[in-house]
């Protein structure tokens, strides 16, 4: 029931996965994060040959809906072809939190074999999160 609330989520991060860069890893990840407005951006993990300077396809998809005036999100969608569902890095969790308001669901999908799909909330993912109020 979940599940078919976010297709459409899950759909564009799939898509989305297919652009990724990662000549290095081979590792390609989608993601799709949804507004609470229903707006939906997307982003892909970018690899570098000065490893450190990869960035993962959540935060670019953070960071592109940043660019265009959003800071509200609901869920993320995260599409990867793995042995098991991925979690969000630590980097990108705590980088959800800065704009997590009444939680995130986070959509864990790996697209081996037959799709398989968890959703966790961000607040899971995240316990005892440092954010503003940590100041
Ligand atoms: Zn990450």
């Amino acid at each position: 029931m979940e599940i078919q609330k976010y297709q459409t989520l899950i759909d564009a991060a799939k898509a989305v996965r297919k652009k990724s860069y990662a000549p290095y890893s081979k590792f390609k990840v989608g993601a799709a994060l949804l507004c609470n407005d229903g707006e939906i951006f997307v982003g892909c993990n970018v690899e570098n040959a000065s490893f450190g300077l990869t960035c993962c396809a959540e935060r670019n998809a953070i960071f592109n809906a940043i660019a265009m005036g959003k800071n509200k999100f609901r869920a993320i969608a995260v599409v990867v072809n793995s042995p098991q569902p991925c979690t969000p890095c630590g980097a990108c969790r705590q980088v959800l939190n800065e704009f997590n308001i009444d939680d995130i669901d986070i959509i864990m999908v790996n697209i081996r074999g037959k799709t398989k799909v968890e959703i966790t909330p961000l607040s899971e993912l995240l316990p005892r999160s440092f954010d503003a109020k940590s100041l």
